[in-house]
């Protein structure tokens, strides 16, 4: 256990699972009270529960980040639960099905409304908590996708990759540097994280081969492109965004750092 977070109450989105789930677990270590914000309740309760056996705090808070009237009140149930909220991690989101010439307006939609309306919903909610508490800080979960390209030879090694995931990244991207210029007077700092491979249950849903248990999903483009061996992990992800909300940063914002093992932009 260390105290980084000492003190602080923290809010994740998509906490139960994947790059979430490990953020919570590692900013309990660290001290911070977390409020872990996801859709799906009984894996919710597992991660609340798992961080408590470890004599950490965590509450878990249902909630679909893409319909504003549930972030609301979630987030006044959050700031209620342990009196304000000072780290805010945007974290939900992903995107796969059909891609370009195919996508639907509904998928689409879809896609945009959990990644970049989920951003803004959940950020404005926990603003005035941020300005109460004297500042604090936001990081948004970005992905390479939102500044590299992609091929029909991509989509045939990783399948379906949307272009309303790529759109709505380089949207969480713009959302983050508009943020973090008008939180700066009110000491509040917004940065982003833009992970590469990294190995989730969305990463690498179908893609695990069950036979021999490989990541298959990293073989391939990634491996190729990537500078350092091997696929990233949630852990890789949620270090960088401890620095991010933690005092070491306190002279970093408007910022969007990559975890990806080092990819060029343009493959
Ligand atoms: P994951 O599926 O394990 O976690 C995603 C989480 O977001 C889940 O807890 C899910 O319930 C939650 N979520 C999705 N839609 C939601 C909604 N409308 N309301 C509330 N919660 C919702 O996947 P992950 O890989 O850990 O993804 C976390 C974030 O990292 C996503 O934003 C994803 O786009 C991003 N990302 C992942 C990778 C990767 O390789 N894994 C790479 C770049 C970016």
């Amino acid at each position: 256990m260390g105290n980084r977070l000492e003190g602080k109450v923290a809010v994740i989105t998509g906490g139960n699972s994947g790059i979430g789930e490990g953020t919570a677990h590692l900013f309990a270590k660290e001290g911070a009270k977390v409020v872990i914000m996801a859709r799906r309740e009984d894996q919710g309760k597992a991660v609340e529960t798992a961080i408590r056996a470890e004599g950490g705090e965590a509450t878990f808070i249902a909630c679909d980040v893409g319909n504003e009237d549930m972030v609301n009140a979630a987030i006044a149930q959050a700031a209620e639960t342990y009196g304000g909220i000072d780290i805010l991690f945007n974290n939900a989101g992903g995107g796969a099905g059909e891609h370009f010439p195919n996508e639907s307006s509904s998928e689409f939609t879809r896609v945009i409304n959990t990644n970049l309306n989920g951003t803004l919903y959940v950020s404005q909610a926990a603003w005035p908590h941020l300005v109460k508490a004297g500042g604090g800080a936001v990081v948004n979960m970005s992905s390479v996708a939102a500044v590299r390209g992609t091929s029909p030879k991509m989509h045939e090694k990783f399948g379906s990759t949307s272009s309303s995931y790529w759109a709505a990244k380089a949207g969480v991207d713009a959302m983050t540097r508009y943020m973090a210029g008008i939180g700066g007077s009110d000491k509040i700092r917004v940065n982003g994280v833009r992970p590469g491979q990294i190995m989730t249950p969305q990463a690498t849903r179908g893609t695990i081969n069950d036979a021999d248990g490989g990541h298959h999903a990293f073989e391939g483009m990634f491996e190729l492109m990537q500078m350092l061996e091997g696929p990233g992990y949630p852990i890789d992800v949620a270090n960088l965004v401890l620095f991010l909300v933690s005092d070491e940063s306190r002279f970093i914002t408007g910022q969007i750092i990559h975890v990806d093992g080092g990819t060029p932009v343009k493959i």
